[in-house]
């Protein structure tokens, strides 16, 4: 069961490709330049790749909050 959510205010990305970099495993550079999660309901242990992509994003675009508690993690 997933206990974390990504969010990402794609508007806002500016096609650097960090987070893809950082966490191919679940980002991935879509047709239209931006990046984009292949999912967004992740797991305990697909928590730490996704909140390297979201920690090194220069625009602070992506989100990650625990589903279980409510707590905004970054
Ligand atoms: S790191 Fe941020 S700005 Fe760069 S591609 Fe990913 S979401 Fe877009």
């Amino acid at each position: 069961m997933a206990k974390y959510k990504i969010t990402q205010d794609r508007d806002g990305c500016i096609s650097c490709g960090a987070c893809a970099s950082a966490c191919p495993d679940n980002w991935e550079m879509a047709d239209d330049g931006k990046s984009k999660p292949k999912k967004t309901d992740i797991s305990e242990e697909e928590f730490e790749c996704n909140n390297k992509a979201a920690a090194g994003c220069p625009v602070n675009i992506i989100h990650i909050k625990n589903t279980e508690t409510g707590e905004d993690i970054i």
